[in-house]
């Protein structure tokens, strides 16, 4: 099918060169969309794909992926589901409405690990324990670009050595709760994480629901500054990094298809 090439496990997944080709592709077959290069990180340049124009009254979805370089399932899970529903707008696509909708998507925070299978960057720091600082240019660059966005729903996708199955953190000011619907949803594809406590968290069927507060964490995450200052939900999903590669990508992909949808589903039905 034209707009998705075959790329192969597990090579291919962490050539980044490819993976903006792949992007570059998908927004060529898409005029609403765009992509810049909005900063350079280790050598490589950092992309983001964006909406050209921001329609207040269309839904707006903040995604991205790849900020840890050893999880690679979510870069690969990103691409796939944009080739397969943004790129050249097949007939299921445009009945959701997507074609219209606010998009900033960032698929891959880290380039010089994915290369590298390492989850740090090239300087050694993890990138999602600086977003409530000044220190990292990248991210100082990436802020100014969501500076002022409102969300209405924001996906960080993650992958996770310890976990047992998928595991997903729902952090969210919108009622009602999502979590547990988008959990089952996605369980035929890979189970959830059976324990009850993952991470130090309670959790049930995979789900952990968290209050989070500024003073909790000395260094924010990604989902942490979205939930405080531009999305009304969050999640962050984790795939188990010991679990085959294609599963874990379709599992990825299958978490933006039901949750996109629900925001489809919200927009339909009375608040
Ligand atoms: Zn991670």
């Amino acid at each position: 099918m034209a707009g998705i090439p075959a790329v192969s496990f597990p090579d291919q997944v962490r050539d980044y060169r490819l993976l903006m080709e792949r992007w570059l592709d998908l927004v060529k077959a898409n005029s609403s969309l765009q992509l810049s290069i909005y900063c350079e990180a280790g050598g490589y340049p950092l992309m983001v794909v964006e909406s050209k124009d921001w329609d207040p009254l269309q839904p707006s979805i903040y995604l991205s992926a790849g900020i840890h370089g050893d999880e690679p399932a979510p870069v690969e899970g990103l691409i796939r589901w944009a080739e397969a529903s943004l790129g050249n707008f097949p007939r299921r696509s445009i009945a959701q409405g997507w074609k219209e909708w606010n998009w900033q998507i960032f698929p891959c925070l880290n380039p010089w690990g994915l290369e590298r299978n390492i989850r740090l960057d090239s300087e050694g720091l993890d990138l999602n324990r600086f977003y409530n600082s000044r220190r990292v240019p990248q991210i100082n660059s990436q802020l100014s670009l969501m500076k002022g966005r409102e969300y209405d729903m924001a996906i960080t996708l993650h992958e996770d050595y310890d976990a047992r199955g998928f595991y997903l953190y729902e952090v969210s000011s919108a009622r009602p709760h999502w979590g547990e619907s988008l959990c089952r949803e996605i369980s035929p594809v890979l189970p959830p994480d059976p324990r009850r406590k993952i991470d130090g968290h309670a959790a049930k069927n995979g789900l952990i629901r968290r209050k989070v507060n500024q003073t909790m964490m000395k260094g924010h995450p990604e989902a942490f500054l979205l939930h405080f200052l531009h999305a009304d939900r969050t999640f962050t999903l984790e795939t188990p990094s010991e679990e085959a590669l294609p599963r874990r990508v379709r599992l990825q992909r299958k978490f933006l298809e039901v949750a996109l949808k629900k925001v489809k589903l919200s927009m339909a039905s009375p608040k």
